[in-house]
């Protein structure tokens, strides 16, 4: 790996912004993932105090980040020019000052997350001399190392420490409790169920699946594409797509690991909750490296995720009980 990087259990963090987080802030630890999450624990204490000197409330849940934004001085204004970004862009105004433009056709859950998303660029050294833009909602791609850190910064305002996390220990994970405290955040079913994930002491994992192809195949399909286009009037079918892991987030005590892009067998009950989208409960197993991993699970499609003709995404808990 070329220029500086650190490398945190399994991960490399490369990105300079990220490596320069983790350089000044070295007394927390060395983690980016607990450095971004204490430091936006410290904004919304400080944001406490100064809300409270100037006579305004800050309760919940629900969370409103638009409020904590004014607490903080960075002006929210909605807008429908945003030219980065569908979601929220978070501008320098001068004199230090930011301002977030947002889209306000947006869903409510979605318009909050970009906002607090928004605001957890400021918590990087040297945000002020960059402009930022958030070019895709809640995507949290640990590939991403910036944006993924926004996003768990974001998931902090407005599920903070520890008013969800008692939630969380009280109700434990499940389905269940996903759907009842989004609706009590207004927060998505993605973003929730990740911070659920972050403050768990059960282990268990989550993850979400896509129908798609492996990189490796996105570029040889591409290449016999443009061959067979040489070819006038040859009818080219593109072999179907299968359905693979996005992205897999585990506590710290899960044991197994599921890769990105790790594919799954159609008699799989999650691959069935793709095509009936009716929820699952029970046992699931995996293959993994010639070994079938055996978990209890709970399964259901991401909201807004229906593709014709290709399925939906699948959100998918994992329990080692
Ligand atoms: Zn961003």
């Amino acid at each position: 790996m070329k220029g500086k990087y650190v490398k945190v259990g399994k991960k490399y963090y490369s990105h300079k912004s990220v490596v320069r987080l983790i350089e000044c802030h070295s007394d927390i630890c060395q983690n980016p993932e607990k450095i971004i999450r204490k430091l936006a624990q410290e904004k919304l204490a400080d944001a406490k105090d100064i809300a409270e000197a100037m006579g305004i409330s800050w309760d919940g849940p629900p969370f409103n980040p638009k409020i904590l934004a004014s607490i903080l001085g960075i002006l929210c204004e909605k807008s429908d020019e945003l030219t980065h970004s569908e979601d929220a862009e978070l501008y320098p105004v001068g004199n230090g000052n930011m301002v977030i433009r947002y889209n306000p056709k947006k869903p409510k859950a979605r318009q909050n997350f970009s906002i607090a998303h928004e605001i957890a660029h400021t918590l990087f050294p040297g945000y002020q001399d960059q402009y930022k833009a958030r070019h895709w909602s809640g995507k949290f791609d640990p590939e991403n190392e910036v944006e993924f850190l926004c996003d768990l910064g974001a998931s902090e305002f407005i599920m903070p420490t520890p008013i969800f996390d008692m939630d969380v220990k009280r109700m434990g994970v499940s389905l269940k409790s996903l759907q009842e405290l989004s609706r009590r955040y207004e927060t998505s079913i993605e973003a929730t169920s990740i911070r659920m994930i972050t403050t768990s002491i059960e282990s268990c994992a989550m993850m979400v699946l896509s129908h798609s192809y492996k990189p490796e195949e996105l570029d040889k399909l591409e290449r016999e594409k443009n061959q067979l286009k040489l070819f006038n009037g040859f009818h080219w079918e593109p072999p179907s797509k299968k359905l693979r892991v996005q992205y897999f987030f585990p506590t710290e005590n899960f044991s197994a690991y599921i890769p990105k892009y790790k594919s799954i067998e159609d008699s799989c009950p999650i691959y069935k909750v793709s095509e009936t989208r009716h929820p699952y409960q029970g046992p699931i197993s995996i293959n993994i490296s010639n070994q079938h991993i055996k978990f209890y699970g709970e399964a259901i499609i991401l909201p807004g995720t229906h593709k014709r003709g290709f399925g939906s995404n699948v959100l998918v808990f994992l329990y080692q009980r």
